[in-house]
């Protein structure tokens, strides 16, 4: 089969690699029918995610077919279609029986990083019972994508953590595919503003178009002082960060109001600044998490209803065999204004 190889920093290579089969009972082996890239591939494939080792195939978020399955496998049989969750959960360590099943001792964030991913024709997929998700009939796929990593950590990570509240002011420094699945997500809760900071030309333009009241774009650095004046100097009730680089963790900083709450997204690579000198007083919090996914099944409901359109972030379509196409369109996104390219096995 065709998979998307990391072959150590800077190189990677659409390689010809033998089916995975299954290798434990609790195990199956999809067919995979659509998957995508997803910002942490690019840093893994910087080299700064030690845990993925060369010569794996990359990739944790997908749609597809159920292939094999293990005898200890009940809730999911050959032909099934399935959506693959970026997160491996056993259900049954402690993290997993508290809902933390982005810490499983014996799963988490291992697809395309510490186990073979989803950028490839099949892919085992551990802990199925747990790790699957059942895809409802006449259910549009393209969509559904989206549910394997991005739309539950905008949700859960942004909004869930950021307790985002009717009539909140809610400020999202960040416009790419994360951000604007928490902004797409925020809206369940009908705050009475959501500002988005980029600075990028394109992306507020689409942050407009998925509902957000105001955008700024911060390539004069004046972002802070325009939410200021816009809060009449009272700041956000949320910030959620969603870039991972310290001068985004900073402007949250900046621009939370008393009693609100910094919802960090961001996979940070480098230390940020925390300034409690200014915080000390503010009856803040901040709050970090790594997706668990607990909420892919309500999103799905969200998508099946057309509460939600997740299908909006696509903007490039590929083929598995020009996959590395994909990744240079997804790369330059500030040329390209690619969100999420859709690449079809
Ligand atoms: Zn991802
Ligand atoms: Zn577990």
């Amino acid at each position: 089969m065709k998979a998307l190889v990391y072959n150590g920093p800077g190189k990677k290579a659409v390689e010809e690699r033998q089916q995975p089969d299954i290798a434990a009972p609790t195990d199956a082996v999809v067919k995979i029918v659509k998957t995508t890239i997803c910002g942490t591939d690019l840093h893994i494939l910087k080299g700064d995610v030690p845990t993925c080792a060369p010569g794996r195939i990359l990739g944790h978020e997908g749609v597809g077919i159920v292939d094999k399955v293990g005898a200890a496998v009940t809730a999911f049989h050959p032909g099934d279609r399935v959506i693959v969750s970026c997160i491996s959960s056993c259900g049954k360590c402690d993290y997993c029986r508290r809902g933390m099943y982005s810490h499983c001792v014996n799963g988490g964030s291992i697809l395309g990083n510490k186990i073979d991913g989803t950028q490839a024709e099949y892919v085992r997929i551990p802990f199925a019972d747990t790790s699957l998700y059942h895809i409802p009939g006449g259910a549009e796929e393209d969509a559904l994508v989206m549910l394997s990593d991005i739309l539950p950590t905008g949700f859960e990570c942004g909004v869930l953590n950021g307790k985002v509240e009717p009539g909140a002011t809610v400020a999202i420094v960040g416009a790419g595919p994360i951000g604007l699945a928490a902004l797409l997500t925020a809206q369940f809760y009908s705050p009475a503003q959501i500002i988005m900071v980029d600075m990028d030309d394109n992306r507020p333009q689409m942050a407009t178009r998925f509902g957000a009241t105001s955008v700024i774009n911060n390539k004069d650095g004046k972002a802070v002082d325009k939410i200021m004046t816009m809060t009449n100097g009272r700041g956000v009730d949320t910030a959620i960060e969603a870039v991972g680089v310290p001068a985004s963790f900073i402007t949250c900083e900046d621009i939370v109001a008393p009693g609100g709450i910094i919802a960090n997204i961001g996979v940070h690579g480098v230390k940020a600044d925390l300034h409690l000198e200014r915080l000390w007083d503010r009856n803040i919090a901040i709050t970090t998490r790594l997706v668990d996914t607990v909420t892919t099944p309500m999103l799905l409901k969200t998508v099946q209803s057309h509460r939600i359109d997740p299908k909006q972030l696509i903007t490039h379509r590929f083929k598995l065999d020009r996959i590395l196409e994909a990744y240079e369109t997804f790369g330059a996104a500030a040329k390209t204004n690619a969100l999420k390219v859709l690449i079809e096995a």
